[in-house]
């Protein structure tokens, strides 16, 4: 397991799936009900997730003060941020980024975890530069998919790089958008989260990407896929 940085690696998109998950097994804990999703990129490369899990030292969107005064804490509970390792490391190409190309989570083609009906469509928020972003649009460009009333939210979009309706079918696999740095993101990463009933106060709902209920320092490699970055 060379490529294991964190806790845990899996390996998706059908190869095998080295893992080791014992010692933290204590930590790796939810409760409710969890959907099952798709991990939802396809570009090779090690994925990094930056939060997730459910207690505090775990996932910033867990217990935050300033999310907890809007009220949306309990939505993101169980929210993950997934970012990617590049060649300087964590999110980077280059140590120093000077250009959103920089970062290497940017234009990353985002796929549907999920089969569902496009809820709700936000576009029109810039991509912020390397050292700014948007507290007041938390979540930028943004997609809400429902499915049987749980709604995925995927968050920090790419200007204009949306590609589907509200109202529009969508299946696993499906291509929605790219990953961009819009909305409330130090670097661009997708924020995900699922809560029932309602994106921004509803209960939150754990999600199980191929399985694995992912937290802090997982890393998720992706191979067996393409491995052209379009459009970069
Ligand atoms: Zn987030």
């Amino acid at each position: 397991m060379l490529w294991v940085i964190g806790i845990i690696a899996i390996v998706i998109m059908g190869c095998t799936a080295p893992k080791d998950d014992d010692k933290q097994e204590e930590v790796r804990y939810y409760q409710g009900e969890s959907i099952y999703l798709d991990f939802p990129f396809e570009h090779g490369g090690r994925y990094y997730i930056g939060q997730g899990g459910h207690q505090k030292s775990q996932n910033y969107h867990y217990w935050n003060e300033k999310y907890n005064k809007l009220g949306i804490n309990v939505s993101m509970r169980y929210a993950v941020d997934i970012h990617m390792i590049g060649e300087a490391g964590i999110d980077r190409e280059v140590d120093e980024a000077t250009s959103l190309d920089d970062f290497t989570m940017y234009k990353v083609t985002l796929y549907s975890p999920t089969d569902g009906v496009i809820e709700y469509v936000e576009d029109g928020h810039p991509d912020m530069g390397p050292d700014d972003r948007d507290s007041e649009n938390l979540w930028g460009n943004h997609i809400i998919i429902n499915v049987d009333d749980v709604k995925i939210v995927l968050a920090h979009l790419k200007y204009g790089s949306i590609i589907v309706e509200k109202g529009q079918k969508v299946k696993k696999g499906d291509h929605l958008a790219k990953i961009g740095k819009s909305g409330n993101a130090v670097v661009p990463h997708l924020h995900i989260q699922a809560a029932k009933n309602d994106p921004w106060n509803g209960q939150p709902v754990p999600m199980l990407f191929d399985g694995e209920f992912l937290i802090k320092g997982d890393i998720v490699k992706v191979d067996c896929a393409y491995n052209e970055l379009e459009d970069k």
